[in-house]
């Protein structure tokens, strides 16, 4: 395994590989890894001569009062943790390498971005599709590889790859748990031993939604008695806890075949995100 820092050698790697027929497969990290980045990888190794996972935290996709400095790092444990895998090569650039003007051109994501963590995270999306779509120009991947963890973001990114014509195809995997179900995440390591007992009950409530509406049909009521465990069970604020249609993120009505449940909930100080995707008939599905 090789840690690329710089765009130049990235190219060289890409363009020897292109030449040689091998095919390309992109995971798109933040670093800190545990086994939903890992589930990725392995994934794109089953599919790809080569595997590029990217680590690095975008500072273009964090707002102001956001975690960007305090967010979790280790490049040293990460590659520990990706060679096993089979990770052919971890691009690590720094914040100037992926950045280095400003030139003031943005993209700008459309309506699928306006709720959700959009709605409370105003740019985030912004930041993703830019540095989503430099990682794609640059590894010149056939494959690029998300969890099902950041719906949304895959909702935008699939978008984007569909609008703007990116010759390249999305791989989704469904979310990796802790045994108590919850959403592993780099962010769980600033959970302190409290809200980590609480934490399970974000996907508890994710689960009382999805029944509640396949039986009552009723959304309101469905999210009103999700809400209600997350506040008997938890000293959190509920951000967000919606149920929409999948991938369109539009109001449920009588034709939505596929839903996205979907929360983020501040226990303590950490704010987590969970989602739960599901058929007309309460089959879980992962896009
Ligand atoms: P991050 O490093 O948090 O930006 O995540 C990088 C990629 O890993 C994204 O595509 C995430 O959706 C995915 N990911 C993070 N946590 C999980 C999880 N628990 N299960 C599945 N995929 C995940």
């Amino acid at each position: 395994m090789e840690v690329i820092k710089t765009i130049a050698l990235l190219k060289k790697r890409v363009k020897k590989a292109k030449l040689d027929g091998k095919t390309i497969g992109l995971v798109p990290t933040m670093g800190y890894l545990h086994e939903g980045h890992l589930t990725l990888a392995n994934e794109a190794r089953q599919e790809n001569d080569i595997v590029i996972m990217s680590i690095f935290v975008n500072p273009t996709q964090f707002g102001p009062n956001e975690d960007f400095e305090s967010y979790p790092r280790d490049l040293e444990r990460d590659c520990k943790l990706a060679e096993p895998v089979g990770v052919d090569i971890i691009f690590a650039p720094s914040v100037e390498e992926m950045y280095p003007t400003d030139g003031g051109i943005a993209i700008r994501a459309g309506r699928q971005s306006e709720i959700l963590c959009g709605a409370s995270r105003p740019g985030h999306f912004d930041g993703v599709l830019q540095v989503v779509a430099k990682l794609f120009h640059l590894s010149e991947a056939d494959r690029a590889y998300f969890g099902q963890k950041d719906a949304q973001q895959v909702a935008i990114i699939q978008t984007m790859v569909r609008d703007y014509n990116f010759p390249l195809q999305i791989r989704t995997i469904p979310i990796v748990r802790e045994k108590d179900g919850l959403a592993k995440s780099s962010r769980n390591v600033y959970l302190t031993e409290q809200d980590r007992k609480e934490a399970p009950a974000i996907y508890e409530s994710l689960n009382i939604a999805k029944e509640e509406y396949l039986l009552s049909r009723n959304v309101d009521k469905a999210i009103e008695l999700a809400a209600k465990h997350i506040n008997e069970k938890t000293n959190g604020r509920i951000d967000y806890l919606q149920l929409l249609s999948y991938p369109d993120l539009k109001s449920v009505t009588d034709e939505t075949t596929h839903f996205l449940l979907a929360t983020a909930v501040y226990i303590g100080k950490t704010r987590l995100i969970d989602n739960m995707i599901f058929l007309n008939k309460g089959v879980i599905q992962h896009v």
